[in-house]
């Protein structure tokens, strides 16, 4: 029978990655999986470089020894706090090599069903491995709620996609691609295709896009109204980053709200000129139906004052986002799912990050309608490890020693019960 560990993640992300350094720091047993910064790897497009500026782009260990700087200074790489962006692929090979030096043991294996036991819960592996865990924590990111929207759903793959399945655009030389939204994968996909020789339109819902301002030279006085903070400047920001204790002992109603309206997925400002006034683009347009007509898609654009445009491609990509849903972490089933107690299909949690099923805990963008924006970035990681782990030190520790009480538990002769 398997060894019971103290703790699992399901996970490799930032957060999976700074739990786990954390976790390994406390002294606590835990096992972690999942491929190192996949989500990264495998759903940004190549070449985008980060919205985050340097100072708030780590990943985190307690003692704050491979910072984003660190890293760059060590292998002589460009780096500034804030002002200069930072490449993908910079970001993409400082967390692997935090992985390598802080998570050596994390397991590169998927995780296929999580069921809920007496000791805590099995994890069923793609390799049949059952792996056993008193508590287990998801950090597993956001890639299982792309959202596309309903008008495209019908489509087949080779016309409509999800932003998130393009890392490489070549395929799209000479060829007209529409792109729907106005947010940072759009305008990101949009500048790539363009530089790629794609035709693109952009379909954007909104009468302008908003670019997030470069960074500039500020006075005091400027400082002080609009204080820098990891999610930019300005006191809201500030707040998020400086509270999220008070923010998690807010009113619902308005935690969702602040998560839904503040810090939408701006696009960075190095992207304008690759873009504005480049890309053709029709603003103030949103999708009315699509079809598939002779090999290409036909897209209907509802317009104000009730116009109507048509717009034909031979590829439409939804950079529409990503919508949390528990429903869509295909590692649950309704053993989990009937128990999780929910509000728009994101987990209650306590301060701690448990949600309603004991020893279950969600980091990063599941736990933002609890703890802020600032969890849908990686600078929230710092936080949540330090109280993940801070959390799980105290519990673990009394139940350890209640068990030597009892006669000396070992992980091995608490397997099977
Ligand atoms: C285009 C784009 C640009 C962005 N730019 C920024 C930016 O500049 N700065 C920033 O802070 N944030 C940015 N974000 C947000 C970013 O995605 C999050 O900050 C970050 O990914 C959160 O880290 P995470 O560890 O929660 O999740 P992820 O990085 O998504 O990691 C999740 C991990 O879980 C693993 N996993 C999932 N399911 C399983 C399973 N069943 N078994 C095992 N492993 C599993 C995945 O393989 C992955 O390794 C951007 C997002 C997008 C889409």
């Amino acid at each position: 029978m398997a060894q019971i560990v103290d703790v699992a993640i399901i996970g490799a992300g930032p957060y999976g990655l700074s739990l786990a350094a954390h976790l390994a720091a406390a002294g606590i047993e835990f096992r972690i999986f999942g491929s190192p910064m996949h989500t990264w790897r495998s759903s940004m497009p190549e070449g985008m470089v980060l919205k985050s500026e340097g100072n708030a782009s780590n990943l985190w260990d307690p003692a704050k020894e491979l910072t984003l700087a660190r890293y760059s200074a060590d292998n002589g790489l460009q780096y500034r706090d804030s002002g200069y962006p930072i490449p993908l692929s910079t970001f993409i090979n400082y967390g692997i090599a935090f992985q390598q030096r802080f998570v050596p043991g994390l397991e590169e294996r998927l995780v296929h069903q999580v069921i809920p036991t007496r000791h805590g819960f099995d994890l069923l592996l793609e390799d049949g491995e059952i792996a056993r865990a008193r508590r287990l924590i998801v950090a597993a990111g956001i890639r299982a709620y792309e959202y596309l929207p309903p008008q495209l759903a019908s489509l087949p793959t080779e016309l409509a996609s999800h932003s998130a399945r393009h890392v490489k655009v070549d395929s799209f030389r000479g060829r007209e691609v529409a792109i729907i939204g106005g947010g940072a994968s759009a305008i990101n996909l949009a500048a790539l295709l363009h530089q790629n020789d794609a035709t693109v339109t952009l379909v954007v819902r909104k009468d302008q896009i908003d670019y997030c301002g470069p960074p500039a030279e500020r006075s005091l006085w400027e400082k002080m109204r609009e204080p820098e903070n990891g999610l930019g400047t300005g006191w809201r920001s500030w707040a998020c980053c400086a509270m999220p204790d008070v923010f998690h002992a807010m009113p619902e109603a308005f935690r969702l709200m602040v998560v839904r309206k503040h810090l939408p997925a701006a696009p960075g400002w190095t992207l304008k000129p690759q873009v504005d006034g480049i890309v053709s683009t029709l603003m103030g347009a949103s999708i009315g139906r699509a079809d598939a007509v002779g090999g290409r898609v036909r897209l209907a654009l509802d317009r104000a004052g009730g116009e109507r445009t048509i717009l034909t491609a031979d590829h439409v990509i939804a950079a529409t986002g990503y919508r949390v849903d528990m429903q869509r972490l295909s590692f649950f089933g309704s053993a989990v799912l009937d128990r999780l107690d929910c509000v728009q299909h994101t987990p209650r949690l306590t301060r701690h990050f448990e949600s309603s099923i004991p020893g279950l805990y969600f980091v990063g963008t599941a736990a933002a309608n609890s703890f802020g924006p600032m969890l849908r970035f990686a600078y929230g990681a710092g936080f949540t490890s330090r109280r993940v782990a801070g959390h799980l030190k105290r519990v673990l520790n009394p139940e350890r020693a209640r068990g030597k009480a009892a006669g000396g538990w070992s992980n091995a002769n608490l397997a099977g019960t």
